[in-house]
């Protein structure tokens, strides 16, 4: 069975093409530049008999982004829509950098797989928590988030900050996937994986001198100076390992019935950059004095106070297998980072 994951380069896109190569999947990947498609030619290596191809797509805030695509293998079962723009700190224009291509991507793609792709079973939309948290519930912890819970920020207040408009852009992509299956009833069915910020090494090491927004904040907390001086309380939130997410994608389209409609929103726990401190001096020897100590205790008071209350045990029970922990992301984060610098 084939395939379609789009932003196959991407971080978390990576491992998700690692799952299904494994599982025996032939793979299409779409890239935007040749050059970091190189990246997937290391899977040639570690499956010598899979069936991985790339195709290019330039843009997808044009809507039409992958017709040709689609239309050229219509032998597709299942799509993964993977790409977004993920940063906190790009451009002016937050409507062209983060909304047009989170939205016109998604629509673009449903599009096409509805107009083009009679096999296709099942979509699964990569969307995050940013379409679940309520920004203004943050501290209020008589509000639980769960599965059903909407970012109902507007574009007003998120055009005025790139996180914002990062959280908005992901609401807004993810409801349209929704609306879309309401209205325009396609013979597919449709699921979401949110997670929250995700850590957790890069599937190929040569990246790791070069990371993603998520893991970058890990390596910001190796950066301090052992003597910088805190708090080390912000950005904070919750955290999930990157294999973990590849599998929900992997596990959503092996069981569409199961997965049908469902919003598999993943967290295994909650952390700031005084927790990373907290993990890494606890767990990496050799960076002991060469990192901050901070303060554990006011690290841990920040996040009890500020990070959002939630109880997503529907999507942990519908995932199925135990979380690998924030721990163990963090660490394995770390490690990748520091043996890279290490040999470049
Ligand atoms: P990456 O930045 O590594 O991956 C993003 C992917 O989308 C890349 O393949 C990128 O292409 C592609 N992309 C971005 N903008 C465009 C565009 N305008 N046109 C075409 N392709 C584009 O980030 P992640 O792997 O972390 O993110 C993957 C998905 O997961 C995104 O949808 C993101 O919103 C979501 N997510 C990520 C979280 C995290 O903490 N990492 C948390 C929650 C959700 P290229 O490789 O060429 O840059």
């Amino acid at each position: 069975q084939t395939v379609l994951v789009t932003g196959a380069t991407g971080y978390i896109a990576l491992h998700i093409v690692n799952e299904l190569l494994k599982a025996g999947f032939a793979v299409i990947g779409t890239v935007r530049s040749a050059e970091k498609g190189k990246l997937l030619d290391n899977f040639k290596t570690l499956y010598p008999d899979s069936k991985l191809t790339l195709e290019f797509v330039a843009d997808i805030a044009q809507l039409d982004a992958f017709d040709e695509v689609v239309k050229k293998h219509p032998e597709i079962d299942f799509i993964l829509h993977t790409a977004s723009p993920f940063s906190f700190g790009l451009g002016e224009n937050n409507e062209d950098v983060f909304v047009k291509p989170a939205k016109n991507g998604t629509i673009g793609i449903l599009n096409a797989a509805k107009n083009y792709a009679p096999n296709v079973k099942h979509v699964v939309v990569t969307s995050s928590l940013a379409a679940v948290m309520d920004y203004d519930h943050l501290k209020d912890h008589s509000y639980v988030h769960t599965e059903e819970s909407w970012n109902p920020m507007d574009w007003e207040t998120a055009k005025t900050n790139p996180a914002y408009a990062y959280c908005f852009s992901k609401t807004i992509a993810e409801k349209s996937a929704r609306d879309f299956i309401k209205t325009e009833k396609p013979n597919f069915t449709l699921s979401t994986v949110n997670p929250v910020y995700v850590f957790g090494p890069q599937m190929f090491e040569e990246t790791a001198g070069n990371l993603n927004t998520s893991s970058d904040l890990v390596n910001s907390v190796l950066n301090l100076a052992p003597d910088a001086k805190g708090p080390f309380n912000e950005p904070s939130g919750g955290g999930i390992d990157v294999r973990d997410v590849a599998r929900a994608h992997l596990i959503s389209i092996q069981d569409p019935v199961k997965f049908n409609d469902a919003r598999l929103v993943m967290v295994c726990g909650k952390q700031n950059p005084q927790k990373f401190l907290d993990i890494l001096n606890a767990r990496i020897p050799e960076l002991r004095g060469k990192i901050p100590v901070g303060d554990s205790a006011a690290g841990a008071k920040y996040i009890e106070e500020n990070v959002l209350t939630y109880d997503f045990s529907k999507s942990e029970a519908l995932f199925g297998q135990k979380y690998i922990t924030l721990e163990d992301s963090v660490v394995e984060t770390a490690k990748q980072v520091l043996d890279y610098k290490k040999t470049h």
